[in-house]
């Protein structure tokens, strides 16, 4: 007999795969995993046809495509008034969980401690424990999930490497604010420690607010891994494309690994992809079009039993079931599936504790349609 030890003994398997698996089993309105169900602009699916007809059918060059990156400069300057360089400082990646991993996997050593707010996307705890790091884990409360950030300083070691940021935030809908950021920049200023700002919401954001990039912020800036997903701005999660922006010295050691991770990555996407971002006005709409979903859903299920907690930005929509049930939020989303037909994620599936708020997540990048017979029957409960 075999004997393996896992390196990731408690882990099973991601709770989106999970919940698309049981709302596809038991026929139910996919409301869980974060993907749209609506398809991609059919421009941006003739570029890629175009791309491969026009051969770009082989390796791309190690750190992605030249035209790419510096499309993606221009677009970054243009949106945050901040220049990375595309040589040196913009790596194309199959998405923002590969750079999620990368980065991480460039910095974190044994014993490395890692500051995640929770409940957080379900990579990074994962990611820092097969690294030999160590996860320090601030819980962030309902219903706003702000940060005190003089707690945060209490986390701080002579170990602590690194502080994961996820702005807009996945599950809870909450973004962080400028005086967030000048709060973090009085707690990292003078120290060694490094930042991933996991921005893949970043056009997500919604009524008066302003999306806090770290790279707003030179103390932050040059101190950042910053994590994009044209999963989310393209409506086509299934490319699985993204990047990550770093100063030159943190690029160094991020291409590192990259280049043994995935070496490069799809080759006519990227073509496309920088046809399709050259024209902003491919993009522009996108934070409209999102608010109106999130508006739309939060009016028909505001006469329904779930009690709607804020949604500044993100596709997710958390409620509070508490003044229905008392269930574990993993057996509520469970029945909802099962008798009353729609899939959800239970925000517990993003604590390490599995810390129930009687919280559930709803995904809103769905057709109209989609959104209204999903209400009907949570109206029903
Ligand atoms: N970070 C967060 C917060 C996410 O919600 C996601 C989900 N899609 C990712 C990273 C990963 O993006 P990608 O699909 O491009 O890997
Ligand atoms: N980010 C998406 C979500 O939160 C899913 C990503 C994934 O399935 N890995 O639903």
């Amino acid at each position: 007999m075999l004997n393996i030890q896992s390196k990731l003994p408690g882990v099973s398997t991601t709770i989106f795969s999970v919940m698309s698996k049981l709302a596809a089993e038991h026929n139910a309105i996919n409301l869980s995993q974060g993907f749209p169900d609506y398809a991609c602009d059919p421009k941006l699916i003739n570029l890629v046809n175009e791309a491969m007809k026009d051969g770009f059918n082989q390796y791309a060059p190690m750190p992605g495509a030249n035209f790419l990156k510096e499309t993606i400069a221009e677009k970054v300057e243009k949106l945050y008034n901040v220049k990375y360089n595309p040589e040196t400082e913009i790596t194309v990646t199959a998405g923002g969980t590969q750079a999620i991993f990368t980065a991480l996997a460039s910095i974190i050593s044994a014993g490395d401690e890692v500051i995640i707010f929770e409940p957080a996307y379900d990579s990074y705890a994962p990611t820092v424990k097969l690294l030999g790091g160590l996860v320090k884990t601030y819980e962030l409360a309902p219903p706003n999930y702000g940060i005190d950030w003089d707690m945060v300083k209490k986390l701080f070691t002579a170990n602590t490497r690194m502080i994961i940021l996820n702005t807009p935030h996945n599950p809870t809908g909450s973004i962080l604010s400028s005086d967030d950021m000048k709060s973090l920049i009085k707690l990292v200023t003078g120290t060694d420690i490094l930042i991933l700002s996991d921005e893949v919401y970043e056009h997500l954001i919604y009524d008066e607010h302003k999306h806090q990039s770290v790279m707003l912020y030179p103390e932050l800036r040059l101190r950042s891994f910053i994590i994009a997903s044209f999963g989310k701005l393209l409506h086509a999660t299934g490319w699985k494309l993204g990047y990550c922006l770093a100063p030159e010295k943190l690029m160094k050691e991020f291409r590192k690994v990259h280049q043994f991770n995935v070496f490069s990555v799809n080759s006519p996407m990227q073509q496309a992809i920088a046809n399709y971002i050259k024209e902003p006005e491919n993009y522009n709409g996108i934070a409209g079009f999102f608010q109106q979903k999130r508006d739309y859903f939060r009016t028909l299920l505001a006469d329904s039993r779930f009690k709607l907690l804020p949604c500044n930005g993100s596709y997710f929509q958390c409620v509070s079931y508490s003044e229905i049930s008392d269930e574990k939020d993993t057996d509520f989303s469970m029945s909802l599936i099962k008798e009353f037909g729609v899939a959800t994620i239970p925000v517990s599936a993003f604590y390490q504790r599995a810390t129930d708020h009687k919280i559930i997540r709803f995904c809103f990048a769905k057709e109209n349609a989609t959104l209204a017979l999903a209400a009907e029957k949570l109206k029903n409960v």
